[in-house]
């Protein structure tokens, strides 16, 4: 079956699968009350997710990122990694998590197919990361660390937001921890959401002046490889690790994108702040839907916009990055 593009040129050969909302931290800038139910929440069973993978792998998918809210709040976390792991057309199954259970954990993910994860931590201050997540767990997430690289993990990732007037002071403490230790470093710069325009005017710290430290302390920008997607990785000889600047307001963003998003809920999302997403859940019964659902899936993508509008303050409908995965 033919591929997933837009009407762009763009390929889509990564997925970002969400499979809860529910969330046990409260990062100001998600989720600062903390996860809310609404309802009784129906996340997307094993069968489905089966039957969404399975699709996907059909149209060209061989990346997918298991994010949340957290993730691994599932109980049934291990299996879901199993599930998407028996499709062979998916070649690298990767995780998103606050990092929470990851020192127990990291070695039957690691078995039962996981490969990389990305682990957030906004701070190596163990006061400043409970002041940003509301969790007195520095010490266990950075165990959860070792733990995944004992594990054998081939990358460990390390996402940061960084925050004017609370985190961005850290930014030297990041580098000299990643001069010894091969750990790639993600910083995210702080979307606007739904809920914090507030916060976003009082923290927002510009991914430019970012980079442009890193420059003045010597990194260089390295070339980018076909499937790198919209981070800008910077490399520095004597550091054994890396760094990737996630910068959504540049204005080459957009033009690299090559990720699908499907809510816990089972709705494609397009992008991450342009639109409400489509169900796609009534095709994920049976696998004998399975062309129904690619059908669908082409003539979304038909519909893809080239850009976000988060430069004219429009943000879509998501209200935090927890309902979506990020
Ligand atoms: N709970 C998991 C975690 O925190 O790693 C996975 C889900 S979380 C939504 C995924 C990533 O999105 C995290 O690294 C988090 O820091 C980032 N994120 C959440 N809200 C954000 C925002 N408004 N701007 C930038 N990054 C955000
Ligand atoms: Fe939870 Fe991740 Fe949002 Fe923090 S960023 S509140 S850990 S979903």
């Amino acid at each position: 079956m033919s591929q997933l593009q837009d009407k762009f040129g763009r390929r889509f050969h990564y997925l970002r699968l969400s499979v809860t909302d529910v969330c046990n931290f409260k990062c100001t800038y998600c989720l600062p009350d903390g996860y809310r139910p609404d309802g009784r929440a129906q996340f997307l069973g094993l069968n489905e997710i089966e039957n969404l993978v399975g699709a996907f792998s059909e149209v060209g998918t061989q990346k997918i990122r298991i994010t949340g809210g957290e993730p691994t709040m599932r109980k049934d976390f291990t299996d879901i990694i199993r599930v998407v792991a028996d499709n062979d057309k998916i070649k690298t199954i990767a995780t998103t998590t606050n990092g929470y259970r990851l020192e127990k954990n990291a070695k039957d993910w690691y078995d039962a197919g996981l490969r990389r994860i990305n682990v957030s931590m906004d701070s190596l201050d163990p006061r400043m990361f409970y002041q940003i997540t509301g969790q007195n767990k520095f010490d266990e997430v950075m165990r959860g660390v070792d733990a995944a690289l004992e594990a054998g993990f081939e990358r460990v990732k390390i996402n940061a937001v960084l925050l004017k007037g609370l985190n961005d002071t850290d930014l030297p403490r990041f580098l000299h921890w990643i001069k010894s230790t091969p750990i790639d470093l993600r910083f995210i710069e702080l979307m606007e959401t739904g809920l914090g325009r507030d916060y976003f005017k009082a923290h927002h710290l510009a991914g430019a002046d970012i980079r442009t430290k890193l420059v003045e302390d010597g990194w260089s920008l390295d070339t980018p490889a076909a499937d790198d997607g919209p981070a800008q990785n910077f490399s520095r000889d004597d550091h054994k690790g890396r760094i990737g600047l996630i910068m959504p307001y540049d204005k080459h963003f957009c033009a690299s994108c090559n990720r699908l998003r499907v809510s816990a809920k089972g709705k494609l999302h397009l992008c991450l702040f342009t639109e409400n997403g489509v169900d796609l859940r009534d095709l994920l019964q049976h696998q004998d839907q399975r062309a129904e659902l690619v059908e669908r899936l082409h003539g979304q993508l038909a519909t893809k916009k080239e850009t976000h509008f988060l430069h004219d303050g429009i943000t879509g409908v998501t209200q935090h990055l927890a309902s979506i995965g990020g």
